[in-house]
């Protein structure tokens, strides 16, 4: 216990200097902790033995960063198909790891097993991001959850305190529970935040947590507002993976996210432009060139906020989530916020272009919108100009539920 404690903290304090490192250091690091990795899984892990062996591929063979490409990628279905005991280094014993499934809303669930190490590095990699932004052991963090999470010891001493409330519960019951304890932090999902914004409006309530952390779904414009109006302060945008953590955070610009690039080695694959993600500590369950499926696009200017971790513009999410037009065009999530965020009178939409039917934009407005949503669609694509529009009172989603703004399948 105290041994993980100090473990966590130290692996904290590294992490937050890494932010401010020149480039080049970075690099050195990220080389020398890759070098490890590569070893480690080559020589430890079932999985990573045999993925290279069939792919004629040795850690050798890569000599410096610029040879990332030579490793072969992981792929989910890949990391789905092999045996737990196989996705974890020789000598980790399965019986004695945290296994964590990811949500499964998109597809099969995927398991991970967590020995004590890679739940400590987990745990610092997550913090490090409520650190950037002025966390404080004294604050008290309320996070809200389909399922609840750890309590420690040290907490209950009230240190970095943490009161886990239920998705389940209504929202006007988050709220009462914010006012009463005064929490100074929130985590959930962009929609479970807006949703207890909306019911703190609603009530007339004011709970005033200092900081407000958004992550599984996308943080939409509309979405953002809310949160900003029913709970005071501006959200930040959290991205991150079960399977990986969180590794991709705004900072106070909220401009793009910055990747703590000194425990994640990011990179964006040039054809399919999804985010290949190698874990630059994890030891139990090594992730190496693991393509999250998530796409992402690349900030090559320096952030205003003088950090010089690499930063992504946009992580436009699920690869699949996405129309792709006969022109191969592909439309993401924020080209439809565009064109129909320039409605007032549209209150929510979605698109669903599931297979062999004909894309349908869902809008909650009158139907008198519906003309002008189709000639503004047409300009902004021709392709769009045959599409459904409807016209619904409430786009049906429930608070807590993954956001899916494109649906393209179950
Ligand atoms: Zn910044």
């Amino acid at each position: 216990m105290l041994w993980n404690c100090i473990r966590t903290v130290r692996l904290l304090r590294r992490a937050l200097a890494t932010s401010r490192w020149p480039p080049e250091r970075l690099r050195a690091w990220q080389w020398r902790q890759l070098c490890r990795r590569l070893d480690h899984a080559y020589s430890n892990v079932p999985l990573y033995r045999k993925l290279y062996d069939e792919c004629g591929f040795h850690p050798r063979d890569v000599r410096g960063l610029e040879d990332l490409g030579r490793v072969p990628v992981l792929r989910k279905e890949r990391l789905r198909a092999t045996a737990p005991a196989d996705r974890v280094a020789r000598g980790v014993r399965l019986a004695s790891c945290r296994p964590i499934s990811t949500s499964g809303s998109t597809g099969t669930p995927l398991q991970i097993f967590l020995d004590e190490a890679d739940q400590c590095w987990q745990r610092a990699t997550a913090w490090r991001i409520l650190f950037e932004h002025g966390y404080r052991l004294t604050d008290r963090t309320v996070e809200i959850r389909a399922t609840l999470g750890q309590r420690f010891f040290v907490q209950s001493l009230g240190v970095a305190r943490k009161d886990w409330l239920s998705l389940r519960d209504p929202p006007a019951a988050w709220v009462a529970h914010l006012e009463r304890t005064r929490a100074q932090v929130v985590v959930a999902c962009a929609t479970t935040l807006a949703a207890l914004a909306e019911a703190a409006s609603a009530g007339g309530a004011r709970p005033r947590p200092r900081l407000a952390f958004s992550d599984s779904e996308p943080l939409t414009p509309p979405l953002r507002k809310s949160i900003q109006q029913g709970l005071g302060c501006d959200p930040i945008d959290v991205f991150g993976l079960v399977e990986l953590s969180n590794f991709a955070w705004q900072c106070e610009q909220r401009q793009g996210f910055h990747v703590s690039a000194d425990s994640h080695l990011v990179e964006i694959d040039p054809e399919r432009a999804t985010l290949i993600v190698t874990d630059l500590g994890m030891t139990g369950m090594p992730i190496v060139r693991y393509d999250t499926g998530d796409t992402a696009e690349i900030e090559s200017e320096p952030c205003p906020c003088g950090r010089t971790l690499p930063r992504l513009r946009a992580i436009h999410g699920r690869a699949i989530e996405s129309v792709v037009l006969a022109s191969g065009q592909r439309l993401f999530w924020p080209f439809f916020h565009e064109v129909l965020g320039a409605f007032a009178e549209i209150r929510q939409w979605r698109v669903l272009a599931l297979p062999g039917h004909t894309p349908r934009v869902q809008l909650a407005a009158a139907s008198t919108i519906v003309p002008h949503v189709r000639r503004t669609l047409a300009a902004a694509a021709p392709e769009l100009s045959d599409w459904e529009i409807e016209t619904l009172p409430e786009i049906p989603w429930r608070p807590g539920e993954k956001l899916r703004l494109v649906v393209t399948g179950p």
